[in-house]
Parts: C-alpha cells; structure tokens; sequence
C-alpha cells in the first residue's frame, strides 16, 4: 500500500523509533512542534479516528497505554497534548491514523 506510515512502520523509511510492539510503532515528528513530538501509530493501516468501529477499536485502547506510557519516558510530568487530526479540515496530512504526542512547553487553547 502507498501509505508513508506504512512504509515507516515497514522500516522502507527511516525514522527515529521510540517504542514498537506487536500492534503499535512510535516515532519522532520529522517536523517538531514543541521538545517532544512524538507520533504513535498502529500498525495496521486505519484511516484515521473516523475509521474506528468495533472491528478495530481494541488497538485504539492499547495505543494510550503506549502513550501514557512514553510521556513517563519522556519526563512530561508537567503535562502534555494528545493529538489526532482528521480529515480536510481536522487538517490531517497523513492518512494513516496517529496520535501526537505534544509536550515540553506550554500549550495553549484554544487550538488553531
Ligand atoms: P497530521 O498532519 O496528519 O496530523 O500529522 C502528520 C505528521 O507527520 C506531521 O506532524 C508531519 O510533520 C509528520 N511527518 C510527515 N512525514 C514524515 C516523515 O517522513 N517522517 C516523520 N518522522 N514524520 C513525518
Ligand atoms: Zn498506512
């Protein structure tokens, strides 16, 4: 499939890999948004948060497992953004679904 993500998860791209496991991958943002920008990804190709049914779901929870997981790692005590845009005007660029993972600075709100 001619998916970014998929190629990335497959390892045809290079990224640099924070955490993978039998259903997930994460990876650093090649274009940070804040001292840590990480994305967590699943490794089956689902379209994004609009694509989640009760076939597909389970990984969804285990990904924030992941997440919460990778934040500890990170040293976000303070708090972090969990992200995941969808669609043209969620201004989603990749369609393969992801979370970001956002922290090491203030946010703000409401977002842009
Ligand atoms: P979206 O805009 O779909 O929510 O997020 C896609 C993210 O993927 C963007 O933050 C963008 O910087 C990141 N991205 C796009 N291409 C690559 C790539 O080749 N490698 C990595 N590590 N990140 C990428
Ligand atoms: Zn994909």
């Amino acid at each position: 499939m001619d998916c970014l993500f998929c190629k990335i998860i497959a390892g045809e791209i290079p990224s640099n890999k924070v955490y993978e496991d039998d259903q997930c991958f994460a990876f650093r943002d090649i274009n940070p948004q804040a001292p840590t920008h990480i994305l967590v990804v699943p490794k089956q190709h689902i379209e994004s948060v609009d694509a989640i049914d009760s076939t597909n779901s389970a990984v969804v929870g285990h990904i924030f497992e992941v997440i919460a997981k990778i934040a500890k790692e990170e040293g976000l005590e303070n708090g972090y953004r969990v992200v995941s845009n969808i669609g043209e005007q969620g201004q989603q660029t990749v369609p393969h679904l992801h979370f970001h993972i956002i922290g090491g600075r203030d946010m703000t709100w409401p977002p842009g």
